[in-house]
């Protein structure tokens, strides 16, 4: 049976990872008769809004099939209008119960974005727009005194987090009317496990602990990322 809530989602979604990290995955949903089963409509129990990074599959890493998950990716899983409109759609359309912004350790768009503020060295083409968007966080993890990667993508996680529920009333009221969750993990690369890094706590069945709709946050729009400390 499907999940229909923010709680059971995500401990299926936890489930497939467990299965994944022991190296005893079922492969769920991806046989010819459930590709047809699902051809007709699609009702995925999560939203993914993850890092392109090509060690970071999905419907691998969390052991799903045809049909699960409505994944979104972006280098550093930068949540600008298109990426908010596709959540928008899952959620509300499609009545996705869940959404989960996937980050990793060792993120290379988190790194270079560290290496522009760092250098002052702008990157070339629209590799510029991923680097801003990630300059809010950078800000953030610097007034916190952190200065690791991988801290500084705990942060991101959840500023993407926020991103999505301060920059999308759809999201933000999905959430507040308990239909829909919002959280961030965070994936080992080695390990193969995701742990969750905001909120701190599991979403209850309401979700209204996971989801304060709070003011617009800026993303995507940094002139001067450049400018970052540290
Ligand atoms: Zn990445």
């Amino acid at each position: 049976m499907a999940p229909i809530t923010p709680t059971q989602a995500l401990a299926e979604l936890q489930a497939g990872n467990r299965r994944f990290v022991a190296g005893v995955p079922r492969h769920p949903n991806q046989d010819a008769g459930h590709r047809a089963a699902v051809a007709d409509g699609q009702h995925p129990f999560a939203v993914i809004v993850g890092c392109s990074d090509s060690r970071l599959a999905a419907e691998i890493i969390f052991d799903r099939g045809l049909g699960d998950l409505f994944v979104v990716r972006t280098a550093g899983h930068t949540a600008g209008p298109e990426v908010l409109g596709s959540v928008e759609y899952a959620v509300t359309v499609l009545g996705t119960p869940l959404v989960v912004v996937l980050g990793h350790d060792s993120c290379g768009a988190v790194q270079a974005a560290r290496d522009t503020a760092r250098t002052g060295t702008q990157p070339p083409g629209h590799l510029y727009s991923v680097v801003a968007a990630v300059g809010p966080s950078l800000r953030r993890a610097a007034q916190q005194g952190v200065h690791d990667i991988d801290g500084i993508v705990d942060i991101h996680i959840a500023q993407t987090v926020e991103v999505l529920l301060g920059n999308s009333p759809v999201i933000a009221a999905e959430v507040a009317a308990g239909r829909c969750a919002v959280v961030g993990m965070s994936y080992r690369l080695a390990a193969g496990e995701v742990r969750q890094v905001a909120p701190a706590e599991e979403p209850t069945a309401q979700a209204s602990a996971v989801a304060v709709p709070g003011p617009a946050v800026p993303t995507g729009v940094d002139p001067a990322p450049a400018a970052v400390p540290g």
